[in-house]
């Protein structure tokens, strides 16, 4: 039986009162609500999180409005799988800790309620006020080039006005399994548009993060930008200079590891936003290297491929990808007026890195593995016995040689250098280190190279044995 709201809570308990939270905004002009009941939308408790559930009926049953919100709600109803399930609810951080022992509670500007199942956490937020009213409490604070306020707690309809686009800011409750829409987010669903709640231009002074989300999202849903939310880019993306490094990090993993990387590259640089992001990765693109372009394409689809194949991607690999042509042009510049190679890329390296870092703040052990990746390269052109059996053994070998395969597009002699290598690793050490010269020599196509490849390519032609009939 779908549970109910309980009766018994709406004589003088106040848990119900859609003003508990913030009294001011009891005359406040409603949005128009639209629900749609259970047998109208398609959204079933099968695909919500078991973890999702157990919140939304535990607050539910304590006496308390709780919903599934925003991406989730949004991602459900398009019939996709939701990243992560977050939750909606009048009842204050407080009050959501005392009826979980699994929860902690985060954040100080506003706090915020974790509720931990193993690996998976879902978030109980209360709903926010717009904090606009006179004498409202909580304090105004620029944080990361963002207007917040302290806790400021309000009704559903003023959580969902500031939330950012219209198909963001529909609620699945859970007492009756309808959605409430507010702001009209069911219908830009159905014409797959994005449109911000409210004007715009003051949506992207609040929080210029937005224009990013706007980016990424576009990409994520197949979306079309509303044209009102994409003209204030060319004035206000710039704003995206203030925003924390750290969270653009974390916006650039949503946006480049999670599968729809190609399609967010190309929305980031078709909105013009991608210089305040990226700026080396747009300038060297500016230039016009096509070669340059394809790399960087092919490495962002083979991501994308890797995560709907459920492989493990890393950063590091990507964002040396992204970061490549400024370094090897930086480094190349360097070696033409005569300075020593190896010094020449490290100090390349160290340089875009920490340009690039002050934009996005790419985490040490990361920019460490990008500046290997980068450093190795040279080093597939030394196919000198020693070398090359060095090259082989080092940790970072891999990473290095799946970014030599990219580099393919650079020119056809590093396709050949990919191509060498691709052979020289299937080779038993042995034949591989007799086949090798003790000094000097280029890959690709001397002599002892095709001898060398040789056996191998003998050896992956063979048939496998033939394999016993099952009885
Ligand atoms: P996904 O999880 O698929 O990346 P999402 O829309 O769920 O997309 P989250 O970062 O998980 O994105 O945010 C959850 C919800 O919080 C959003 O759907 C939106 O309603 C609200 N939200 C997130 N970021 C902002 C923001 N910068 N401004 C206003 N509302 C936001
Ligand atoms: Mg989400």
């Amino acid at each position: 039986m779908p549970l109910r709201r309980r009766a018994a809570t709406a004589g003088q308990d106040t848990r119900k009162d859609p003003s508990r939270l913030n009294p001011e905004a009891r005359n406040d002009a409603r949005p128009a609500l639209r629900i749609i009941p259970r047998e109208q939308h398609t959204i079933s408790r099968k695909n919500i999180s078991k973890a999702a559930l157990r919140v939304l009926y535990r607050l539910n049953e304590a006496g308390y409005d709780a919903y599934l919100v925003g991406g989730a709600v949004r991602d459900l109803l398009l019939g996709g799988r939701p990243k992560d399930f977050d939750v909606a609810t009048n009842a204050t951080p407080d009050e959501v800790k005392k009826l979980f022992r699994n929860c902690r509670l985060i954040g100080r500007r506003f706090r915020l309620a974790h509720v931990v199942f193993g690996p998976e956490i879902i978030e109980v937020a209360t709903f926010r006020g717009t904090g606009e009213e006179e004498g409202a409490e909580g304090e105004r604070h620029i944080v990361d080039g963002r207007i917040v306020r302290d806790n400021v707690w309000g009704t559903i309809e003023e959580d969902a006005l500031r939330r950012d686009f219209r198909v963001n800011a529909m609620y699945y409750d859970i007492s009756d399994f309808s959605v409430r829409d507010y702001v009209g987010g069911m219908r830009d669903l159905e014409d797959r548009v994005l449109r911000l709640i409210g004007e715009p231009a003051t949506r992207y002074r609040e929080d210029p993060v937005r224009m990013l989300r706007a980016a990424r999202l576009g990409a994520k849903l197949g979306f079309t930008i509303d044209a009102a939310a994409t003209a204030p880019f060319a004035e206000l993306g710039s704003l995206l200079l203030e925003a924390s490094p750290a969270r653009l990090f974390d916006e650039s993993l949503k946006m480049f590891l999670a599968g729809h990387g190609l399609k967010s590259f190309r929305m980031l640089e078709q909105c013009g936003l991608l210089q305040f992001l990226f700026p080396a990765t747009a300038r060297a693109l500016k230039r016009g290297d096509e070669a340059l372009r394809a790399l960087v394409e092919q490495g962002l689809a083979n991501t994308d491929e890797r995560v709907a194949e459920g492989k493990s991607v890393t950063p590091a690999f990507l964002f040396a990808v992204l970061l490549w042509g400024e370094v090897r042009d930086v480094a190349h510049q360097q070696i033409t007026r005569g300075k020593d190679a190896n010094e020449a890329w490290a100090r390349a390296a160290m340089q875009v890195v920490a340009e690039q870092c002050q934009r996005v703040a790419i985490p040490r052990r990361f920019t460490f593995t990008m500046e290997e990746i980068w450093s190795l390269q040279p080093r597939f052109e030394q196919i000198q016995r020693k070398r090359v059996l060095r090259l082989l053994a080092h940790p970072r070998f891999r990473a290095a040689f799946d970014f030599l395969l990219l580099r393919a597009h650079e020119s056809p002699a590093i396709r050949e250098l990919g191509q060498w290598w691709d052979h020289a690793q299937q080779l038993p050490h042995d034949t591989l280190a007799a086949a090798l010269p003790t000094h000097g020599g280029g890959g690709g196509d001397s002599e002892w190279v095709a001898a060398a490849v040789a056996p191998a390519r003998k050896r992956r032609r063979r048939k496998p044995a033939a394999k016993p009939k099952p009885a």
